[in-house]
């Protein structure tokens, strides 16, 4: 039988309590194998990451300063952990080993690798499970480049020795043996590159809530949880702000065409959502699975007659853009206009340079620039098959008073997306979700 691959995020994994409901987890399933393991998160609102806490002390050591204060932060989150789950450990002995490397040559990541290397070993001690350090398996280059196939192999074979392993996650290391982090919340990842590397039938990313939500909660309380949703639905929603999973995670399991599971561990009856290639022929039927937008969009608005003749205009203009290091997100035209949605940081930190040359090398005969835009992108397979629903989205928004300045439809008809004033986004989202959620 495959194996599960069970990642537990920092806040399933905060103090005692919560390693308990893990083991409860892990018991209820012969098939949880294999378990990654984040670094103890906040136990409440006031509470703080022992990731953040290393990073501290990291800066203090690399400044020459005193950095017990948050090392000892530090060594009484695991020491209370220890006590409480009655477990044998050195963590003095570990511990001084951390603080001598942190004292004689600071590195960054390393320091903030080690909230996952004890919590790994605790949790594999816990469960009498065997632990498999990252930092053998997950390969960087001496620079932090990833290096995706050789960790594959290094992973596979790894695995393939032990039948029940715990695996830190968040880093690994290049040749050499120095450590290398993803970037932050990146345990996620070696959680989906152990269940490439093992083969499993399921990724199961186990976290503080049931699921990914319909819409953002701060806007519309209560959205309900989507309880399966396709890896392009989810990269969709994800691009556009709905944050559940770290990005890098998708892409492994999804090559592998492994559905990664999304669970509560605070409750663990939640089924959470499902994410797949395909939904469920139950579900096929629905029509919009979620909506999500962000605010802070700019439109670089160009106007020329009969642009349509001109070949190679549109490249131009991206390539001006590209020239500065700003990425296009949108890109809706029009006979004689073409708007590039830009997001407005990055534009603006390169704006009168990218103007000029639109200006010198194209010629227009109008060229303006639309601030303060919000972007809400409706997500769902079945929009392709569906009629009508472009037309409920926007009398949905119209309805809500808002008005539109912007429109486009990726290709796939997998979304609509609309650009409204940021003033409005929130009513917009509301009124969309009243008409489609
Ligand atoms: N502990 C790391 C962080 O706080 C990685 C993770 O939890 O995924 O970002």
């Amino acid at each position: 039988m495959q194996p599960i691959v069970a990642k537990f995020g920092g806040s399933s994994l905060a103090d005692a309590g919560q390693f308990r409901k893990v083991r409860d987890i892990v018991l209820a399933n012969a098939g949880r194998r294999y378990l990654v393991a984040s670094a103890p998160g906040r136990r409440d609102s006031a509470d703080q990451k022992v990731t953040d806490l290393l990073y501290r002390c990291h800066d203090l050591a690399a400044a020459g300063q005193d950095f017990s204060d948050p090392f000892n932060q530090i060594r009484e989150r695991f020491a209370e952990i220890i006590r409480d789950l009655g477990l044998t450990f050195d963590l003095d002995g570990a511990l001084s080993q951390i603080a001598q490397k942190l004292k004689s040559a600071p590195e960054r990541d390393y320091a903030a690798s080690r909230g996952e290397y004890l919590n790994a070993r605790l949790l594999a001690a816990y469960l009498g499970y065997d632990f498999l350090d990252a930092a053998d398996a997950v390969r960087f280059t001496p620079d932090g480049r990833f290096l995706a196939e050789e960790t594959n192999a290094r992973l596979s074979d790894a695995l393939s020795r032990v039948e029940r392993a715990v695996i830190p996650g968040f880093y690994g290391a290049d040749a050499a043996g120095t450590i290398h982090t993803f970037s932050r919340g990146g345990s996620d990842v070696t959680g989906a590159l152990a269940a490439r590397a093992a083969g499993a039938r399921l990724y199961e990313n186990w976290t503080d809530v049931s699921g990914m939500l319909f819409t953002d909660p701060r806007i519309v309380p209560d959205p309900g949880t989507i309880r399966h949703i396709t890896y392009r639905e989810l990269r969709e929603l994800s691009y556009m702000g709905a944050s559940v999973l770290h990005e890098d995670a998708v892409f492994p399991v999804r090559a592998a065409g492994i559905p990664i599971n999304i669970r509560n561990t605070n409750r663990p009856d939640d089924p959470g959502t499902m994410i797949s290639h395909d939904l469920p022929a139950a579900e096929a039927q629905r029509v919009v699975t979620g909506v999500a937008g962000r605010k802070g969009f700019a439109a670089v608005q160009v106007e020329l007659s009969l642009m349509n003749n001109e070949v190679g205009f549109g490249a131009r203009l991206l390539n001006i853009l590209a020239a500065h290091g700003v990425p296009f997100e949108h890109c809706p035209t029009g006979i004689d206009t073409i708007s590039v949605v830009v997001d407005a940081e990055s534009f603006n930190a390169c704006r009168s340079a990218v103007l000029r040359q639109i200006e010198l090398q194209l010629h227009p005969d109008h060229l303006s620039v639309e601030e303060g835009l919000a972007m809400i992108a409706v997500v769902g397979h079945g929009m392709g098959g569906a009629k009508g629903v472009a037309a409920r989205v926007f009398s949905a928004v119209a309805d809500a008073g808002v008005n539109i300045r912007m429109i486009d439809q990726g290709s796939s008809e997998l979304n609509i997306i609309i650009g409204v004033d940021e003033a409005d986004y929130e009513n917009a989202v509301r009124g969309i979700c009243r008409a489609l959620g």
